[in-house]
């Protein structure tokens, strides 16, 4: 089915610029959202509980701060920025009491939606900007003039003005300076899920981890094993961000592209396809979901435990000693670990 795109000229700024938005959450997609809408003249107003650390963040950069059920009471958009695991209840406690009918709810993606973990009423729009890119880059793309990606979703439709709302707080972002595409709930939660564990997130970590460990293991030097295995990744992954992975074949040398033919497949074959199917039935049928928000539930164990096995691979270690030598790769590095968390 081709998608439909939309643009700059797709988009009346005037349309989010005429409400009252509550950003709430002020993390990754939050702190971008706030600042970004806040300098496309949009009135915002963040919802952090009353004790939240973000708090002088967010009053430190001019932005209006309230509490996620005052703001949500003030609002005319309320966009729920806050962890998926926690929406339910951040919704239940604060937003839902809040939704007179007319008012638009906002996710940035389609998680608790497509799961029925949240059920708005039907006099309640609700509307979906996804931006395909990490919050810090959204931000980071605005403020350069350019834009991140992103899609839009119309699940509820009570006054029929959905899709231009969501264009127009899209526009408030910069995603329609890149392009932005109307989707479902349903095929953005999908894909989302999809792409991240088995392709960029989960994909591309297990890649680099085993990479690394097959070559240090072997015996190489580990410092070599990180330059080649995750370092270098950037540089492709550029290539392939400009020009597609032709260009990053034509960039690399002759030897670099027959071995990328050769044994790229090897890699990659049949059997791992399958088991990204079921990764993707996983998705579909619900069970990665419940899965996940039966960890969260119990305190995340599952979660805490697999994160501090990942931080606690070697390839950590060498990379901070050799990010530190790198002092434009050290400025960029903003991420201070689980304790600061
Ligand atoms: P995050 O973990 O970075 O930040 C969440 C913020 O929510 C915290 O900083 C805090 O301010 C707030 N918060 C946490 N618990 C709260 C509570 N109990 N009550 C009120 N506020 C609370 O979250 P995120 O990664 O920005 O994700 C937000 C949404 O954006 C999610 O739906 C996510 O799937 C979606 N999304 C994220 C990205 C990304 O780049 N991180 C990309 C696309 C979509
Ligand atoms: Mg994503
Ligand atoms: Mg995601
Ligand atoms: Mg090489
Ligand atoms: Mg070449």
């Amino acid at each position: 089915m081709p998608v439909t795109m939309y643009y700059q000229d797709d988009a009346d700024l005037s349309i989010i610029g005429a409400k009252k938005v509550a950003v709430i959450g002020y993390g990754s997609q939050g702190e971008a959202h706030a600042l970004s809408l806040r300098d496309s003249g949009v009135d915002v107003t963040v919802g952090l509980a009353e004790g939240s650390k973000s708090r002088a963040k967010v009053t430190d950069a001019g932005l209006k701060v309230a509490t996620p059920a005052e703001a949500s009471e003030w609002a005319d958009v309320i966009m729920l920025l806050v962890p998926d695991h926690v929406a339910r209840h951040v919704y239940a406690e604060s937003v839902e009491p809040h939704l007179t009918a007319g008012k638009a709810l906002f996710f940035a993606h389609g998680f608790n939606i497509r799961f029925g973990y949240i059920k708005p009423a039907a006099d309640i729009a609700v509307i979906m900007v996804a931006p395909k890119g990490p919050g810090h880059l959204v931000r980071r793309q605005f403020a350069d003039g350019k834009g991140v990606p992103a899609l839009v979703a119309v699940e509820q439709d009570p006054n029929g003005d959905g899709l231009a709302l969501g264009l127009s707080y899209a526009k408030g972002i910069g995603a329609t300076r890149a392009g932005v595409i109307e989707t479902t709930f349903t095929e953005e939660t999908e894909t989302d899920l999809f792409g991240e564990q088995s392709v960029l997130c989960g994909g591309v970590s297990s890649l680099v981890q085993s990479g690394f460990e097959i070559l240090t293991e072997a015996g190489y030097a580990p410092e070599i094993a990180y330059f080649e295995c995750l370092h270098e990744l950037k540089l492709i992954v550029d290539l392939m961000y400009e020009g597609g992975i032709a260009k990053q074949r034509w960039s690399c040398s002759d030897t670099a592209e027959y071995g990328d033919y050769i044994s790229g497949p090897r890699i990659i074959d049949d059997s791992v396809r399958e088991r990204m199917r079921g990764v993707l039935a996983d998705i579909k049928d619900g069970s990665f979901a419940a899965r996940f928000i039966a960890d969260q539930d119990a305190g995340a164990p599952e979660f805490k435990k697999l994160r501090a096995q990942g931080e606690a691979h070697p390839i950590e270690e060498t990379g901070r000693k050799l990010r530190k030598l790198m002092s434009w790769v050290a400025a960029d590095d903003d991420y201070t670990g689980t304790a600061a968390r």
